[in-house]
């Protein structure tokens, strides 16, 4: 097995290896990492995933892109006690909806939506890390919604992390609340931000940005932007595509689109070999993807409330990964890309315009759309989606460039239980909560409520952090 190193998309920071990227998230010039190739698998190789556990898939995935640096069998146990905290023996699995479409339900995880997929490795990898080191470190994350529970739920038996969690007051389900305000250990931290996902998003940013703060608290990230997440995504692609025959027929897959980082590990997983149809961007009424898509230009506009909250997004941090790619991996042109963005809220994605439109299709949904595709679904297959997948089914029903016979996965992201008041009102009825989670509505809640101000919250972080406490001076991501 060989070393694996990794770049930074604007170009201007040190060249760092797998365990150094999972700690470091953000690189310090801004930008995000990605390896410096490909690992790519034959097609025996993929056809042999055919009727293996989940977890042993992930651990071979996840291998390649950790190379020599974390043993094979360490990171098998590791995907084995990750993937026990699902209620679903297949951990993933398929639902048929017609002869074509397949649901790939990804919420069996502790908190109920698909990030907990990607964090319950995460936390594991990072233990396993930052044990081996002696360190701790200080997670401070922006939540729209599920990366908060499921980080909280992730980290809160870790010995060596802190987390804290910045959430939007008042605009996250009480179910959503309720997962980041509920745990009792005191290594986890919810704050409710006066703002919204994308002012959460722009402090996480500033902290990350101001490397003395970063440094005194050993600043990690488990954002979408972390590496390791689109890695620990880039399993179900393999598993869902095998499972319809791949890699002998290709698969097309829709996905609930946000920060980009769900369909980035799509096209990666296709950029690994995988047989890949088409990858086709659902949004909501927060439609800066599909509008890039049609007209060439990246341009943010003010976010609006739906009933798909964790899509409610106007800056799609991963989708640096992919203009970085698809521009060459010129790091001078994504530089020039996120200048102009800060400067003037728009750029043009110039040349890259044509691979964007050909790599991917896009549409967004109305709430229309989305109230409509849930009652017609569960009318016509008694099959209840939550907001989120009504996006991605919507989006699969009108996009038709995979063609005929090519199976459609659509990526079901949460349980519809997560989304209540939203379900209630589109279908009359409120989806229960699985019997394990009993007790959540009833337990005390715990949180602090915080102004939008990066030093208040600096201030809070570092009261908090136990690795200023120990003085442990952090290397940074070197
Ligand atoms: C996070 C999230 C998304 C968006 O995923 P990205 O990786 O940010 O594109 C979609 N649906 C649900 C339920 C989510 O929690």
């Amino acid at each position: 097995m060989t070393s694996v190193s990794y770049i930074s998309t604007r170009g201007g920071a040190p060249r760092l290896g797998f365990e150094d990227v999972l700690l470091a998230g953000l690189a310090r010039d801004g930008g995000l990492y990605v390896p410096e190739s490909w690992p790519a698998l034959d097609a025996a190789t993929i056809a042999g995933f055919a009727g293996r556990p989940f977890a042993e898939v992930a651990a071979e995935i996840i291998g390649r892109f950790s190379g020599e640096e974390l043993p094979t069998r360490v990171l098998g146990e590791m995907a084995a006690d990750a993937y026990a905290t699902f209620g679903h023996a297949a951990v993933t699995p398929l639902v048929q909806l017609d002869a074509q479409t397949f649901v790939l339900e990804l919420f069996h995880g502790p908190t109920l939506a698909f990030k907990d997929v990607a964090m319950q490795m995460l936390a594991r990898l990072m233990d396993h890390v930052l044990e081996k080191r002696g360190q701790r470190v200080t997670i401070v994350g922006a939540t729209s919604g599920d990366t908060g529970g499921a980080a909280i739920e992730a980290f809160r038996t870790s010995k060596r992390v802190d987390v804290v969690i910045l959430f939007p007051d008042g605009r996250v389900s009480d179910v959503q609340r309720r997962m980041m305000t509920t745990p009792t250990e005191t290594n986890v931290h919810a704050v409710a931000i006066d703002g919204t996902f994308d002012d959460c998003q722009a402090l996480v940013k500033a902290m990350f940005n101001d490397h003395a703060f970063r440094d005194s608290v050993a600043l990690a990230g488990v954002n979408s932007i972390n590496w390791a997440r689109i890695v620990a995504q880039v399993t179900y692609y393999f598993v869902a595509a095998v499972a319809l025959g791949a890699p002998h027929r290709s698969v097309a897959f829709t996905v609930p689109t946000g920060n980009f980082g769900d369909i980035f590990a799509g096209y990666v997983a296709k950029q690994m070999g995988l047989p890949v149809a088409d990858l086709v961007i659902a949004s909501n009424e927060n439609d800066i993807l599909p509008r890039t898509l049609e007209t060439g230009t990246y341009e943010m506009r003010d976010v609006v409330a739906t009933s798909s909250p964790s899509m409610d997004i106007q800056i799609s941090s991963n989708f640096e990964r992919y203009l970085f790619e698809a521009s060459g991996r010129d790091d001078a042109y994504v530089r020039n890309a996120f200048a102009s963005l800060a400067q003037s809220r728009r750029f043009d994605t110039g040349r890259v315009a044509m691979g964007l439109s050909q790599e991917f299709s896009a549409r967004a949904a109305s709430e229309a759309d989305v109230a409509q595709a849930i009652r017609h679904v569960a009318a016509t297959s008694g099959y209840l989606m939550d907001p989120h997948t009504a996006c991605a089914y919507v989006a699969a029903s009108s996009v038709h460039k995979a063609g005929r016979g090519v199976p459609r996965v659509v990526l079901s992201t949460a349980h519809p239980a997560k989304f209540p008041d939203a379900m209630e009102a589109i279908t009359g009825s409120r989806p229960g909560l699985p019997p394990r989670l009993a007790g959540l509505m009833s337990a005390p809640e715990r949180f602090e409520r915080l102004a939008n101000d990066l030093a208040t919250v600096e201030r809070f972080v570092e009261s908090r952090a136990r690795a200023v406490r120990e003085g442990q001076t952090a290397k940074g991501g070197a």
